[in-house]
């Protein structure tokens, strides 16, 4: 049911109120200052009281955050004894000039004194001016707390204010009925079938479709979170995560019934709208309220998570029986390939072309929507199918009746004047003026998108614009990425440490990283990765403009773009998440890129980054497939003069090798000054480029196929029993003629160069051997003219 009738505040966005109210009062206690006069709190009611006491609220004690992250343990890899601490910033920071809020990177000494009375400072000119005539603004109070809250504890030196406070207004939501109920609810969401949508189809559908189906997505996600919510009276602080197809919210017990119509409802939509191809699990999981405050609450989540991934499994069960049903097939969509649908029904892909190709209707509505994107800072959740001044509007029918179908109108600029704004999402926005803009009257929340994009001819950059604007051969980049092993860090990574805030903490700050820093990291990399002290590489020095982010949220992202520049954008993602969670072992990501020619159908183009991924998963995680090569990202960032790095990219090998017994361990060879793949390229590549010496690049890349070859023989012949013993480590020592004689015929101006000397001798090291091909097709690749070359 959708609500028609305006709601005053209910009972459980009541009690999130109080709790706000209370965190606020407590912040600019810290901060030296009173709550002005206007602003009454309350008596602490039973509710407040008991959600306090769950949370483990308990002196209200604000003081300096440390680095969340540093709890994270998977493995007994050796970490630091010493804290990270969060610096002291606002978000996004006030005098900031850029487009999106700056890379908050923890800091390994605790903020100072002045540092902390700086932020104090803030409170009392930024906040104090606004509270009276905000007092019972609950999305302003929590952007607040949010804004100003983010780099300061709780009553535990790892726990958030922001994080401890949502935490009980969630659980004070819950009880805010029945404080004295024993039990609450998780209430589980996950939208599968998500990459088959966005990534099943043809170049046809442009880049622009691609985003467009990304960003449809999370619309649909804000939907059955916006339906659970009204269903159940809850405030929006009651969720816990929403994004990328998947959601947590925290519900009063004896919600099932509730969430069981609601599951039947969306998905009897979503099966209409996707033709089966997405289904909404959703489930309700019972648990002791006790339990949200401490390590017991693991069980409770894992639980919650085996209970959707069972209703997915069983869904896909019910649904295989009425695919597998014979029907006509006609002609099928362009784009997606859908075939069930009379021609009739298909139209013109873009309107404004003549002879462009047939597709469905949600095609259709797709590009048309990917061509209004841009641009776009607020949206309005209504039930009026028009709204004045919106620049698109997507529409959601739940049934053929007018009075069931919700509109999404995207806007602009970022206060949308309207009537009767059922909710108003502001994207990537946290300025305090426009959430006290008196036409959304409270009902606004923050939109967070990783939605960075590159401007073009026809408003997004288009793929020939991308392969054009590419150094070296045209090429579109298209890389994905994720955290390794992101169940198990929200499952157990935490520990005996583990409970509901902390469990907030960690993944409202992966969703930083991924919809909000990455932004920056992409439009502003001088002042969010050159200049940052944090030892990183920087490949060049430029900018990395021409992107375009299909998807970045929870913890992945899928971007494409100019190829040299998203494979360096690789690199400066990779080094500063490893920054940004305190170069924990256990927190790594791993990536895989594909080059594609401009017209490669982007299903494949996706499928291709993703087996690269797989690569990469494949070598023990943390590592990126890229050039066909699979490599740890310690050894493509590689080693200079050999140090304590390079000592760990050797121990690396000699572990990976162990097994294969390629390397006689007693008779290592020594260890060159340079390792892995960068630094190779980046001192051969503006050699080569001047001097045309393409054959030596062959030749390195004809070392590596015969080395690999010879690999594969050596494997091969192993399988038979009496091969045992021959030919151990010999074929790290195959290229060495080779590469003497390529050496030998580079021109003597380079071979001469006395910077040349640690390239020559580091080439001959077996070390380097597995490196060649990564190393040869990077410069191949960026000092190659265009195809025809
Ligand atoms: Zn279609």
């Amino acid at each position: 049911m959708v609500n028609t009738v305006e709601q005053s505040a209910s009972a459980a966005e009541q009690s999130a109120l109080e709790v706000a109210q209370r965190a606020i009062a407590a912040l600019l206690q810290w901060a030296k200052t009173e709550l002005p006069t206007r602003c009454k709190l309350l008596e602490e009611s039973r509710v407040l009281q008991e959600a306090k006491r769950l949370a483990r609220w308990t002196n209200s004690n604000i003081s300096t955050l440390q680095l969340l992250f540093d709890d994270v343990e998977l493995s007994d890899e050796k970490r630091r004894t010493t804290p990270y601490y969060q610096s002291i910033a606002v978000i996004p920071p006030s005098q900031s000039k850029a487009a999106y809020p700056e890379i908050s990177y923890p800091i390994d000494r605790e903020p100072t004194q002045a540092e902390q009375d700086k932020l104090k400072q803030k409170i009392q000119q930024e906040v104090v001016p606004i509270l009276a005539e905000n007092w019972h603004n609950l999305s302003l109070l929590m952007l607040i707390l949010e804004k100003y809250g983010s780099c300061l504890s709780l009553d535990e030196p790892k726990v958030a204010l922001i994080d401890r406070v949502r935490v009980t207004a969630a659980i004070a939501s819950a009880l805010s009925n029945n404080p004295d109920t024993t039990h609450l609810s998780l209430v589980a969401g996950d939208l599968s079938g998500i990459q088959k949508f966005i990534y099943t189809i043809s170049s046809d559908g442009a880049l622009k479709s691609l985003r467009a189906r990304s960003f449809y997505l999370e619309l649909v996600t804000e939907e059955v979170v916006q339906q659970l919510l009204e269903r159940l009276e809850l405030p929006r602080t009651s969720v816990i995560y929403a994004g990328g197809g998947n959601l947590y919210l925290l519900a009063p017990a004896n919600v099932e019934a509730k969430i069981h119509e609601i599951n039947e409802r969306l998905n009897r939509w979503l099966k209409r709208e996707f033709q089966g191809k997405v289904f909404l699990a959703l489930t309700c999981h019972k648990f002791k309220k006790e339990r949200v405050s401490d390590r017991r609450f693991a069980e409770e989540w894992n639980e919650s998570i085996r209970k959707v991934n069972q209703q997915k499994t069983q869904k896909f069960r019910t649904q295989l029986s009425s695919l597998l049903k014979p029907r006509n097939s006609h002609t099928p969509c362009k784009v997606c390939h859908r075939d069930d649908l009379p021609e009739d029904d298909l139209g013109s892909l873009n309107k404004l072309e003549p002879g462009s190709p047939l597709a469905c209707d949600t095609c259709q509505d797709m590009f048309e929507l990917g061509s209004n994107l841009f641009q776009v800072n607020s949206i309005v959740r209504s039930q009026l199918a028009q709204l004045p001044g919106a620049v698109f509007t997507i529409s959601f029918e739940f049934s053929e009746q007018p009075s069931n179908c919700i509109y999404y109108h995207l806007f602009s600029g970022k206060r949308p004047v309207t009537s009767n704004p059922e909710f108003a999402f502001l994207i990537n926005n946290w300025s305090l003026e426009d959430y006290q803009f008196r036409y959304f009257r409270g009902k606004v929340a923050s939109l967070l998108l990783g939605n960075y994009y590159q401007s073009g001819a026809e408003g997004f950059i288009r793929a020939e614009e991308m392969a054009t604007v590419a150094d070296g051969i045209d090429r579109v980049g298209y890389l994905r990425m994720d955290v390794d092993r992101l169940g198990q860090i929200f499952a157990n990574g935490l520990g005996a440490h583990y409970s509901l805030p902390r469990l907030a903490g960690l993944s409202r700050q992966m969703s930083y990283f991924f919809k909000v820093y990455l932004n920056i990291l992409a439009s502003d990399r001088q002042q969010n990765f050159l200049n940052q002290n944090q030892g990183f590489q920087y490949l060049t020095e430029g900018d990395r403009k021409n992107l375009l982010f299909i998807y970045a949220g929870g913890d992945d992202l899928f971007v494409s773009g100019a190829w040299n520049e998203v494979v360096e954008f690789a690199f400066d993602v990779y080094q500063s998440f490893r920054a940004y969670t305190g170069h924990n072992p256990d927190i790594t990501l791993s990536g895989g890129i594909a080059l594609e020619d401009e017209k490669f159908p982007l299903y494949q183009a996706a499928d291709e980054s993703g087996e690269a991924e797989t690569a990469a998963k494949g070598n023990g995680r943390d590592s990126l497939g890229l050039f066909g090569s699979a490599l740890k990202w310690s050894e493509w960032l590689g080693a200079e003069q050999l140090g304590q790095d390079g000592d760990q990219i050797i121990e690396q090998i000699h572990e990976k090798e162990k097994d294969s017994k390629y390397w006689d361990l007693n008779n290592l060879p020594s260890k060159p000054m340079l390792l892995g793949v960068l630094p190779f390229v980046s001192r051969l590549q503006p050699k080569l480029k001047a001097d045309i010496s393409r054959n030596f690049i062959r030749n390195l890349l004809i070392t590596a196929e015969l080395q690999e070859q010879r690999v594969r023989e050596i494997k091969e012949k192993r399988k038979q029993e009496d091969y045992q013993h021959q030919l151990q480590d010999i074929q790290y020592y195959l290229h060495l003629p080779q590469i003497a004689y390529t050496l030998a015929r580079l021109p003597s101006r380079i071979r001469n160069d006395p910077n040349f000397e640690s390239v020559r001798t580091s080439l001959k090291s077996p070390y380097n051997a597995p490196y060649f091909r990564a190393i040869s097709t990077w410069i191949e690749l960026l000092t190659r003219k265009s195809d025809n070359d």
